[in-house]
């Protein structure tokens, strides 16, 4: 008998919570809680679950988060807030003894700068307290740690070549609109590029080096290059990486519609005075784009999300492996009201949650997930929507 406590009810948070009442099982008591009382409330009322409740909480402050924690005692909290969150929950935790569970490394709010170090630096405390903090447990960051270690595990004696490929072939209709936090998602495709190359990391322009990949059952997309948090974690838990780097899809029209935002300074996360009001440009472009949350009704297609790798097999001979996802927008929506890329993220927080209350994911320390077992989350994944797929040696287009 588990209790969690879901922070966050975004796109992610609203699937989180679908897929933990659907594992009663495992969480037999459920808190949502974030800023506004009332989303949570909605989400839980929609969602009908007996063991669930709604609870607020402004996880900036870390007394408002202990008080929280106080009044549920749960195992674990699962948080889908904001990047920016981060730190002030794993200080919470510490403080009442709970363990920790997040899909995106800690951001500081006044500069775009996506590293582990921060979260990292709090391993000797979770280790003291004998607590487990995950790291990075959604889609990708998260899912494209656990292919790659499955890869590891079950098909590699030495990785050399790692490319994690993303790609969403899916239509929402709407002329411009991310698929998730609008603010975040800008902050992060807005920068340099960036990949390691042996035992280096090359910078590259912002969406500068792109090229047509293959995704099944979709087609060629055009596939740019970025850097992705997982790069960092993984380059260092795979010594034998010569080389790993991570692709995103994008349209054209919604390239044109960044070009934009960016020339015209909306992009731009540094305070600026409005009839003498502070505002930051990039938070006020959030709150006139598409909510995230709304676009599911309408999406159609699908995503393609996986970790193509090449190295040497068990026996030392040359192997290409192909693991990936195929997700469907409006199978998602069906299940849980939200579209593919909240449910992609949804869904592993889940399981990573679910490997720590069976006991199976419990370490103390701070560890990113590649650095558990990768098995039964591949398991879960296959019965808990999100199924995936292996191809050996395919051409896989990554020269
Ligand atoms: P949304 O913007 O839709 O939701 C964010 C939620 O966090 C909202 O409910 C918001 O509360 C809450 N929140 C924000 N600030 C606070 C605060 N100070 N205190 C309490 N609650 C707060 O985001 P998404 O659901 O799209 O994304 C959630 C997370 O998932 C992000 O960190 C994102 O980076 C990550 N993500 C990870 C992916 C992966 O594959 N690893 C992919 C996609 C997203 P309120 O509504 O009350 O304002």
């Amino acid at each position: 008998m588990s209790k969690v406590i879901i922070i966050g009810a975004g796109g992610v948070g609203t699937v989180v919570a679908y897929k933990c009442a659907q594992n009663p099982e495992v969480f037999s008591e459920i808190v949502l809680a974030s800023r506004t009382l009332s989303k949570c409330q909605a989400i839980v009322d929609k969602i009908g679950a007996k063991n669930m409740t709604a609870d607020t909480v402004d996880a900036d402050s870390v007394e408002q988060l202990v008080a929280l924690l106080r009044r549920h005692k749960p195992d674990m909290v699962i948080n889908v807030a904001l990047p920016y969150q981060d730190l002030t929950i794993m200080d919470a935790c510490l403080e009442c003894g709970v363990s920790y569970l997040d899909t995106a490394n800690y951001e500081p709010r006044d500069v775009a700068h996506f590293e582990y170090s921060w979260q990292w630096a709090y391993r000797e405390k979770f280790e003291k307290a004998g607590l487990t903090a995950i790291l990075g447990c959604g889609f990708d960051p998260g899912v494209s740690g656990v292919f790659t270690a499955y890869a590891a595990k079950h098909y590699f004696s030495e990785m050399e070549y790692l490319d994690i490929v993303d790609c969403n072939a899916g239509d929402h209709g709407k002329a411009f609109a991310t698929n998730f936090n609008p603010e975040i998602n800008i902050r992060e495709i807005t920068q340099n590029g960036r990949y390691y190359q042996n035992g280096k990391w090359v910078t590259t322009g912002p969406l500068e080096i792109h090229r047509t990949l293959t995704y099944p059952n979709i087609g060629g997309r055009e596939s740019y290059l970025l850097y992705h948090e997982e790069l960092e974690s993984l380059v260092k838990n795979y010594s034998s990486i010569k080389r790993a780097r991570f692709w995103m899809t994008f349209g054209q029209e919604y390239l044109t519609h960044l070009r934009v935002i960016q020339d015209i300074g909306m992009a731009r996360i540094d305070e600026i005075d409005y009839n003498g009001t502070k505002i930051v440009p990039l938070q006020f472009l959030k709150a006139v784009l598409p909510n995230p949350q709304d676009l599911g009704e309408n999406y159609r297609g699908e995503t393609s999300i996986g970790c193509r790798i090449s190295g040497l097999d068990k026996d030392g001979k040359h192997l290409t492996y192909y693991v990936y996802n195929n997700c469907s927008h409006e199978e998602a929506y069906r299940e849980t009201g939200m579209q593919a890329v909240s449910y992609t993220t949804g869904v592993p927080a889940m399981i990573g949650a679910m490997m720590y209350l069976k006991g199976l994911w419990k370490k103390p320390g701070v560890y990113n997930v590649e650095e558990f077992d990768p098995d039964p989350f591949m398991e879960q994944l296959a019965v808990q929507g999100l199924p995936w797929h292996e191809v050996l040696n395919l051409d896989l287009e990554m020269d």
